[in-house]
């Protein structure tokens, strides 16, 4: 089953869904090629190639007919192709969490994956919006870095292709909708500008349909005369509930913007709107809860290890992974919760693998767990930086946050960094106390020392406990 991707794209503008990520190439800040714009795809930063071979050095091939993007130095090879989460690196297929798109006549491709492969270190640092990659080896640039430029149309070297004159429009008030997709079974609708978006199902044929009042079309929709009525139809192949994507300038009075998913069987969805990204999913019973919990009368808490698989997390000064050490102390607070008879323990991993955030947050969410605890080691450029953080988002996590932290703090005998607000997706989407646990910073060395033995992380699961045992009035 391959997944297809359609796109119409963007215009010459900026998009509100550029992510204004900064990138930087072993600790030197990379100057982008103008136009070009890092995206944002939940929270998977997409790059177009051309930061891949002019930014990165690595010889990049773009064959047009199979959309077939390769990126090689002397010893890596690594094959994606557009809408296709297969890859192949060296001859050995390995999935990507997304696939390459194009955008605007650009192509854009994970970065995340495509550094790892590549063999550099990569490390997100949301708080200031930043990637940094490390270069093992630097890449083996053979020839000077002009590498292979993609053929015309394949990719944003030719910003003029749009011309902003068409898009002075009288409209000013609208909303513009600038790109239509299905990736990953999910419907992606890039807008600038307010709208909010009206979602409603209809059956035989089931259909669902994306009203979007006050929008138009931008003039990036080529071939659209944006005459009322006259639709556009996107045929997608490979995706078991949906046949294809229909949209139309649907009104002129009031102006409005429709896109139909027409489907082979009815789905539920959710829809999601941020930052210039309307986002309509329709994977949402994959991480439907295990139906159990609510009739035990426990209390459900749900401890979620950050990172996982191929997102590490901050590397340690000794070379180990905060993926790791999360997971370890996961692994014990969920051993020692399962001992309480009064509350159900649920792990958002309980080994190696990867979730989205969002999945993390439905995971608690789709249980309405009591608490949400999750467990990460912190990380700074200066090694100096030591202790232990304790981080809630919402007022309604402060007294479990507080209690959280004298439980933790007493327990790692680091310096005690107090509870602090923490703008964080994990613990600001859930809908019930939650936080965020920075036991200590694997960046300095005496913190790390602590932070990967036995009885040290024993200690901290406990406290934990203490303090979610604390906090719920268990005995
Ligand atoms: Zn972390």
């Amino acid at each position: 089953m391959f997944l297809v991707l359609f796109l119409l794209s963007l215009g010459s503008a900026g998009k509100a869904e550029a992510s204004g990520a900064k990138i930087y190439l072993d600790g030197e800040q990379l100057n982008l090629p103008s136009g070009v714009k890092v995206l944002n795809v939940n929270n998977s930063i997409m790059v177009p190639i051309r930061v891949i071979s002019e930014n990165l050095g690595y010889e990049v091939k773009w064959e047009k007919s199979t959309q077939t993007v390769s990126v090689l130095d002397s010893v890596t090879a690594v094959h994606m192709n557009v809408g296709k989460t297969q890859s192949q690196v060296n001859g050995i297929e390995v999935q990507m969490s997304i696939p390459p798109m194009l955008q605007g006549g650009t192509t854009l491709v994970p970065l995340r994956f495509v550094s790892t492969e590549m063999g550099m270190d990569i490390e997100w640092d949301n708080q200031i919006k930043a990637v940094y990659l490390t270069s093992s080896a630097p890449p083996v640039a053979t020839e000077p870095v002009q590498v292979s430029p993609p053929p015309a149309g394949s990719v944003g070297s030719n910003p003029g292709a749009v011309t902003p004159v068409e898009e002075v429009t009288p409209v000013s008030a609208l909303a513009s909708v600038d790109g239509i997709s299905f990736v990953d079974n999910q419907l992606l609708i890039a807008v600038s500008g307010k709208v909010t978006p009206k979602v409603f199902s209809i059956p035989s044929p089931d259909r669902i349909v994306v009203d979007l009042p006050q929008s138009f079309l931008s003039s990036s929709f080529a071939g659209s005369d944006q005459q009322v009525g006259k639709e556009t139809i996107l045929p997608l192949e490979g995706y078991p509930d949906v046949k294809q994507i229909r949209y139309a300038r649907f009104s002129a009075s009031p102006e409005t913007v429709r896109v139909v998913l027409d489907l082979h069987t009815s789905k539920a969805y959710e829809l999601t709107h941020q930052n210039g990204l309307i986002t309509l999913n329709l994977n949402i019973e994959q991480t439907a809860a295990p139906a159990e919990p609510a009739s035990s009368g426990k209390k459900i808490v749900v401890i979620d290890a950050g990172h996982g698989d191929g997102d590490p997390g901050a590397p340690s000064v000794n070379k180990r992974w905060e993926k790791d050490f999360n997971l370890a102390v996961a692994q014990k607070v969920g051993k020692l919760l399962e001992k309480e008879t009064q509350i159900e323990v649920v792990l958002t991993r309980s080994n190696d693998t990867f979730l989205e955030l969002k999945d993390r947050v439905k995971i608690a969410n789709n249980l309405k767990a009591d608490v949400f605890v999750s467990i990460h080691g912190n990380s700074n450029n200066s090694s100096s930086a030591n202790g232990t953080e304790t981080f809630y988002t919402r007022d309604a996590s402060l007294s479990f946050a507080k209690i959280m932290h004298s439980h933790l703090s007493k327990a790692t005998g680091l310096k005690n960094r107090g509870v602090s607000y923490g703008n964080f997706h994990v613990t600001r989407e859930t809908s019930m106390p939650a936080v965020l646990l920075e036991i200590g910073f694997l960046s300095n060395k005496g913190d790390e020392t602590q932070m990967f033995k036995e009885d040290f992380q024993n200690r901290v699961a406990q406290s934990i406990v203490d303090g979610i045992k604390e906090y719920l009035k268990v005995q």
